[in-house]
């Protein structure tokens, strides 16, 4: 094992995971760690620093959901005293209505948003096949088309146009007609549930208009109805949002291939050009890669005396572009950075000389560390805009002549680097991992058939599955560590990991997403890693790449003819952050799951919308919330949770 593997091992068995210490306690990436504190002593604003800041002046009224702005009679906040709102809103209806308007509406209507533009780069490459991105997996468009009831036979370009059409005609349709993507692609005994509990979306953008309406002033007051409408908009998240766009950018992309990789900024080269790409719509950016790995721009490079020219991923972004077959197969892709946490201490490396961003998470201090270490930003698209970064639109007919443009810069701002002979430091840390899992990868590596897996779960060498997805947290505990504990506690259990999003960097940094990690995994985990040759936490990408972990856990069931909910499968974002995290964890519980959130989430001033979330949608045939912030028992809790499932499947 690596000594910084070792050393992270003992760290988080010596160190508390409490404020005294933060952030060093909990910051266990090796280069993040030491870019911190270079960052830090340089009195810069960065993440972690502003935590301790903002933790200082917190408002526990908002905290526990208690607090409305939506109207002028307002801000209100509700206590013990004071129970009510101005408009005479009680408690539950406060939070529930908090809960949908503050995050399940944004974080659907941000998943959908991005599978609308996979659909439309779709349809601009088959109608452009010159622009840029091309068709690269034909078989899954074709099979896709036909599930979707589109007629397969055709020429390719018009089936993708077609499929494309059909995507976005079925997210604008209105919320009273049934969903086709959900028809075409739900578990069939799902869409029975839903349909009998009126939680069957019509049209995404629909769905998510029609949820916001609910949530004005002196509008529903009915605390269940706004969290059953959490659940709705979690379908329409699935399958018009994560499924669509995983399924689009793969036909796009190439589907994922199992391959060894490296991770971490030590793949920053101080003679090279380095692009990052950031965000999590990869569409762009892998035009670049491609680009860049042509002679003609090697050779524009090394003019402007760089040895080469490389695109590293960061954050979702790059879990994709790390998955995706193709770029594995192209010269100038670099590999993975890290996740969002890091992106001002990746800057203050001084070498990256071109970040293109494109969507979230691109955060808002990035233009200062810009400025200040040289870095020249590019938005990729119209949705995020930083004043003082450059902007190139998305066009997606135009992708290959935009791609130009990017590269053009990144050289043009490695020359003045050099021309200035700026400053670089470069921690010196890469893993190794082992990447590209998915639905089809994960079947192929098995033989063709879920069958061997279903028989080590059945035989118990594998206990069940935890997919362990979403972002990282700058809070006392978290920062990545939650996660690592919680990872290592549960294979040591026997029980299989599936990663996406920030939390598939923390497994690549830690070592875990590589094969040699069977060696910590409880004696029948440990069997089937090795004898497969794979590690006990596979990378599915990132956290829209649930959207393929959902559709793995449809095919077991299918395979075994049972409901979703049956499974001995557990959902965990140990370190949740943001609104798409909570839709996701909506979609989660419409498919019958249990999921394991933390932080406590902003629901806790109303016992009635935890007891809803926590409890009653179970007993409907959904799945359900909960919360724990300490990792050994949440380790036990999904443990628990695993055992029961198998008791009931009599295994
Ligand atoms: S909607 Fe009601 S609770 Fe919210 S700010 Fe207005 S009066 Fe206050
Ligand atoms: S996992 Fe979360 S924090 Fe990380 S890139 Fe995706 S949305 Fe952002």
């Amino acid at each position: 094992m690596e000594d910084v593997h070792k050393w992270q091992r003992q760290h988080i068995k010596v160190h508390d995971q409490s404020k005294e210490g933060f952030p060093l306690n909990v910051i266990i990436d090796p280069a993040m760690r030491e870019m911190y504190q270079h960052v830090h002593a340089q009195g810069l604003t960065n993440v972690f620093d502003r935590f301790e800041q903002q933790e200082k002046i917190r408002c526990n009224f908002c905290a526990q959901g208690l607090s409305c702005q939506l109207c002028a009679n307002g801000p209100c906040r509700i206590n013990a005293k004071v129970p009510r709102g101005n408009c005479g809103v009680d408690a539950h209806v406060m939070v529930a209505r908090n809960f949908v308007y503050r995050h399940v509406t944004i974080g659907t209507a941000a998943n959908i948003f991005h599978a609308q533009q996979a659909a439309r780069t779709l349809k601009a490459a088959a109608e452009n096949p010159n622009s840029g991105l091309k068709i690269r997996d034909t078989n899954k468009l074709l099979k896709y088309a036909e599930m979707a009831g589109l007629n397969s036979h055709e020429d390719v370009n018009k089936v993708a146009v077609n499929f494309a059409n059909f995507i976005m005609e079925d997210m604008g349709r209105p919320y009273w007609e049934e969903s086709k993507l959900v028809q075409a692609f739900a578990p069939p005994k799902r869409q029975e549930l839903w349909r009998k509990l009126k939680l069957y979306p019509g049209g995404g953008f629909s769905e998510v208009a029609t949820a916001q309406t609910k949530c004005m002033t002196n509008l529903n007051a009915d605390p269940i109805d706004f969290l059953l409408t959490s659940v709705r908009l979690g379908v329409a998240n699935e399958y018009q949002g994560l499924f669509a766009l995983d399924t689009l950018q793969e036909i796009l992309m190439g589907t994922q291939r199992i391959r060894t990789a490296k991770q971490n900024m030590g793949l920053l080269k101080k003679d090279m050009v380095n692009i990052i790409t950031n965000g999590h719509m990869p569409l762009t950016a892998h035009v670049v890669v491609e680009l860049a790995s042509t002679p003609e721009w090697k050779e524009k490079a090394s003019k402007a005396g760089a040895s080469g020219i490389q695109i590293l991923g960061h954050v979702c972004e790059g879990q994709q572009l790390l998955n995706y077959e193709d770029t594995g197969k192209m010269s100038a892709y670099g590999g993975q950075e890290g996740e969002w946490l890091s992106e001002e201490y990746l800057l203050a490396t001084g070498a990256v000389d071109l970040f293109m961003f494109d969507y979230n998470c691109t955060i808002p201090t990035l233009p200062l560390y810009a400025k200040r270490f040289g870095t020249t930003m590019v938005s990729t698209h119209e949705v995020i805009r930083m004043p003082g970064t450059e902007v190139v639109e998305f066009k997606p007919e135009e992708m290959r002549k935009q791609a130009e443009q990017i590269l053009d810069m990144a050289i043009a701002a490695y020359a003045k680097r050099k021309a200035e002979n700026r400053e670089v430091y470069i921690p010196p840390h890469v893993s190794d991992c082992m990447i590209g899992f998915s639905t089809e990868s994960v079947k192929e590596a098995l033989g063709g058939s879920w069958k061997p897996l279903i028989d080590a779960i059945v035989e118990g060498k594998i206990r069940g599955i935890a997919t362990i997805v979403g972002c990282t947290t700058a809070r006392y505990g978290q920062g990545g560590s939650n996660i690592f504990r919680i990872a290592k506690g549960l294979i040591e259990k026997d029980i299989l990991i599936l990663s996406g999003g920030c939390t598939s960097s923390v497994m690549e940094y830690t070592g875990l997403a590589d094969p040699k990690a069977a060696e910590e995994c409880g004696p029948g985990l440990k069997a089937v890693c090795k004898a497969l040759g794979i590690p006990p936490v596979l990378s599915y990408g990132a956290c829209v790449d649930i959207g393929k972990m959902t559709q793995t856990a449809k095919e077991i069931a299918d395979t075994l003819d049972v409901d979703t909910n049956m499974l001995p499968i557990v959902i965990g974002a140990p370190e949740y952050l943001e609104q798409k995290a909570v839709a996701d964890a909506c979609t989660a519980i419409a498919l019958g799951w249990l999921v394991h959130v933390a932080p406590v989430p902003s629901v806790t001033g109303s016992d009635v919308v935890v007891k809803t979330l926590t409890e009653t949608t179970e007993t409907l045939g959904l799945g359900k919330l909960t919360v724990e912030v300490s990792a050994d028992k949440t380790v036990q809790l999904y443990v628990d949770h695993i055992e029961k499932k198998r008791k009931e499947l009599g295994i």
